[in-house]
C-alpha cells in the first residue's frame, strides 16, 4: 500500500508570524485569529480542555501537565525511525485496532526527503513512510478538511507544538467523533532550504546525509547513505557561519517546547540517550497501553546542575538578540569542554529543564527586540514563570493582567531605574 498523494491545497493567506500550519489554507482562513500560537494563545484554557487541569508546579511548570513520565524505547527499533519509532508505532497501533480511520502526519516529499508533506495514512504498514524527522514546515491541518470530505470521524494527529496548539483551538468545531493527539517536542526548526544550507556546512557531500539529530549528549549525530555515522560536538557546529535570520522569529519565540497540549508527547530530551515519554491524560495512557510489551519503559534519570549552562546561554542570546556577535570559546578550549559536557553537564530531566529554560529566555529576548508589541498577548504566564529565576521578568506592558501583581516592578523596569536600558541592548 502507498499513501495517496495529498489533494491540491489553497495558497496560504499572508500572515506575519506563521509556520504555515495549514489553518490559513482552510475554507475560512480567518480561523487563524482563534487558532494561532503566535497571536493570542490561551494555554490555561486549552490545558483544561485537553487534560481537565492546568500545570501544577514541580516539573509540570517546565513540561506541562502529565500523569506519568518515562524513559522509553521500542523493544525492536523501527528501521528509518528518528529514534526507535514510538511515535509512528502509536499511530500504526491505532489504525490496526480500528480506533481511528486515519492518522494525519508528515511523510517526505517525493523529490526531497528532508521536506515534510502532510498525509492522511489509513493502513498501519504505511506509517513506515512517516518515520524520521524532516526539517521545515508543511500545512498539516489543511488536510483536516480532506479528512472530513472522506468521512473520517475518528482521527489521530501527529504534530509539532505550533500545529497541535491550532488543532486544540479548533477541536470543538471539527465535529470529530474521536481525536487522538500525539505530539513531539520541537525547537530550532527552519525552512527546508535553510536546512540544506546547514547540511552543506557540515559535510562536503551534503546530499549523502540521511539522518541528523541533536542528541542529549551534546553532540549532533549524522548518518550517511553508505551506512557510516559521524558525531559532531555542539561546540564544533558552524553556528557562527549561519545568517542571523537562519532560524525564523517564529521558532526563536515559540512558547511550547514540550507540546503540552498533546495526549502523549514523544521526545528524547529527558531520556538520557533513550526516548522520553510524557503521558498527559487518559487518552495518552490508552495509546501507550496499546503498545503492550513492544515498548520498554523505565524511570527517567536526572543528574548535574543546569543553572550555569542556562545563564551562559542567556548571556549569549542577549548579545545575539541585540545584534552583537556571539561570545566564542577559544578553539583550544573546545575539545576539553566538548569532552566534559556529556560527563558533568545536565543530564536526563535536568537537561530537559535546561532546554526549556533556555527556550523561554530566547522567546522573551527575541520578542523584546524584534516584536515587542506581540509580547503581551503572545507570551503565556508559564514562560514568564520559567524565565523568572534568571532575572527575566515582564516590563510594564509586556504581560496581561494575571502577572502584573506577581512581577510589579519587572526586570525591564529595574534596568530602566538603573539607567541600563533593556537587557537586549546590553553591550557587555
Ligand atoms: C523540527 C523538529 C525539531 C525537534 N526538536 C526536538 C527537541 O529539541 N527535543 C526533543 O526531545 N525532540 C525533538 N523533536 C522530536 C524528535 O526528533 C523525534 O521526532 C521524536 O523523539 C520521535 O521519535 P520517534 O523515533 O518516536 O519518531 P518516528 O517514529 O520516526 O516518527 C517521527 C514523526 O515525526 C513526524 N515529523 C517528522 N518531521 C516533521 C516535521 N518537520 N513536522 C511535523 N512532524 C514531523 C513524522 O511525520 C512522524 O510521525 C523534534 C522534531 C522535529 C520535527
Ligand atoms: S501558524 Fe497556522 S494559525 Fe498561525 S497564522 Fe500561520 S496558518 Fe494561521
Ligand atoms: S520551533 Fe515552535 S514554532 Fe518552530 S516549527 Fe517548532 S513548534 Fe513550530
Amino acid at each position: 500500500m502507498t499513501v495517496k498523494p495529498r489533494p491540491t491545497l489553497r495558497d496560504p493567506a499572508p500572515r506575519s508570524l506563521c509556520t504555515d500550519c495549514g489553518v490559513s489554507r482552510m475554507e475560512n482562513p480567518a480561523l487563524c485569529g482563534k487558532a494561532c500560537q503566535f497571536i493570542a494563545p490561551d494555554y490555561p484554557a486549552l490545558e483544561q480542555q485537553a487534560h481537565g487541569r492546568n500545570r501544577s508546579g514541580g516539573d509540570e511548570t517546565f513540561f506541562g501537565p502529565f500523569q506519568a513520565m518515562y524513559r522509553a524505547r521500542m523493544q525492536t527499533p523501527r528501521r528509518g525511525a528518528q529514534w526507535t519509532g514510538i511515535t509512528t508505532a502509536l499511530g500504526a497501533d491505532l489504525l490496526l485496532k480500528g480506533k481511528v480511520d486515519a492518522v494525519l502526519t508528515m511523510i517526505s516529499d517525493a523529490e526531497d526527503s528532508w521536506r515534510p508533506q502532510p498525509a492522511l495514512v489509513t493502513y498501519p504498514a504505511d506509517m513506515a513512510q512517516a518515520r524520521g524527522m524532516r526539517m521545515g514546515y508543511a500545512p498539516l491541518l489543511a488536510l483536516l478538511e480532506e479528512a472530513r470530505a472522506q468521512g473520517f470521524g475518528k482521527l489521530a494527529v501527529i504534530g509539532i507544538p505550533c500545529q497541535i496548539y491550532a488543532l486544540r483551538a479548533l477541536e470543538a468545531q471539527l465535529g470529530l467523533d474521536r481525536l487522538y493527539v500525539i505530539g513531539t517536542p520541537c525547537s530550532d526548526n527552519t525552512t527546508t532550504e535553510n536546512f540544506h544550507h546547514f547540511l552543506s556546512l557540515l559535510d562536503e557531500n551534503p546530499d549523502t546525509i540521511t539522518y541528523l539529530e541533536f542528541r542529549a549528549d551534546f553532540r549532533v549525530e549524522l548518518r550517511f547513505a553508505d551506512g557510516s555515522q559521524r558525531l559532531i560536538p555542539f561546540l564544533s557546529l558552524p553556528i557562527s557561519e549561519l545568517p542571523s535570520d537562519f532560524f525564523p522569529l517564529t521558532c526563536r519565540t515559540c512558547v511550547d517546547y514540550t507540546n503540552s497540549l498533546a495526549d502523549i508527547t514523544v521526545g528524547y530530551m529527558g531520556g538520557t540517550g533513550a526516548q522520553w515519554l510524557l503521558v498527559r491524560n487518559t487518552r495518552g495512557a490508552e495509546m501507550l497501553e496499546g503498545l503492550g510489551d513492544r515498548i520498554v519503559l523505565s524511570a527517567p534519570d536526572s543528574r548535574g546542575k543546569r543553572a550555569s549552562a542556562v545563564k551562559g546561554f542567556i548571556a549569549n542570546t542577549a548579545r545575539a538578540a541585540g545584534g552583537l556577535p556571539l561570545r566564542r570559546m577559544p578553539d583550544w578550549l573546545r575539545p576539553l569542554v566538548s569532552w566534559l559536557q556529556p560527563r558533568i553537564g545536565p543530564r536526563g530531566l535536568e537537561f530537559a529543564r535546561a532546554r526549556v529554560e533556555m527556550k523561554a529566555a530566547e522567546t522573551i529576548l527575541h520578542l523584546r527586540r524584534e516584536a515587542p508589541a506581540k509580547m503581551k498577548n503572545m507570551i503565556p504566564d508559564h514562560v514568564w514563570n520559567i524565565a523568572a529565576p534568571y532575572g527575566l521578568q515582564p516590563d510594564a506592558g509586556e504581560t496581561g493582567p494575571s502577572l502584573v501583581d506577581k512581577y510589579p516592578g519587572g526586570e525591564g523596569a529595574r534596568r530602566a531605574s538603573e539607567g541600563a536600558g533593556p537587557l537586549s541592548d546590553t553591550k557587555s
